[in-house]
């Protein structure tokens, strides 16, 4: 019989893994828990359930909005309820299946935060001082006298909505 607590841990580059345990049928037991879920801030968040919960259709539906709502925010949780039964049954489910999964999670958070971070970075315009968006740049290359390129090439670079005006990285 597995131990119903809650699991908590954060991993050495500052990304902290929720993993909620419900084990009761009851319907308000479910609703208080998946609730806790919600308003954790952990990054990364699983859920384990029993078999009883597993075959409820109604609890698996609240547990998907959950998932959307948290998604929204940006949170990374796995969308599928996480069979309890299976992991005390099966050691190499956790060993390598579960670790996985939750490596998996993790390098994600870590994408995500690594992004906003960049985005925290963004240089500012040099009009206007407003920070700039990450946004394709189009430039021509430069005439060479062979042939004549029509199409502009793309590269990512930084563009200031308020004026209008882009640059690539080189530029700045
Ligand atoms: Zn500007």
């Amino acid at each position: 019989m597995l131990v119903a607590i809650d699991v908590f841990a954060v991993t050495s580059s500052g990304v902290s893994i929720y993993i909620e345990i419900i084990w009761s049928p009851s319907k308000t037991q479910f609703l208080n828990d998946i609730n806790m879920l919600h308003q954790s801030d952990a990054d990364v968040k699983l859920v384990i359930v029993s078999p009883e919960i597993m075959a409820n259709s109604e609890m698996t539906r609240e547990f998907g909005k959950v998932v959307v709502a948290q998604r929204k925010q940006g949170k990374v949780i796995w969308g599928d309820l996480l069979s309890g039964q299976k992991i005390a049954e099966d050691p190499t489910y956790v060993d390598f299946d579960l670790r996985n999964l939750v490596e998996q999670l993790v390098t994600l958070a870590q994408t995500q935060r690594d992004e906003s971070e960049r985005l925290l970075r963004s240089p500012k315009c040099p009009f206007c001082r407003t920070f700039m968006r990450r946004a394709e740049v189009e430039r021509y290359a430069p005439y060479s006298g062979i042939y004549d390129r029509k199409e502009p090439e793309r590269r990512w670079g930084w563009k200031c909505d308020n004026c209008g005006v882009d640059f690539t990285e080189n530029e700045l």
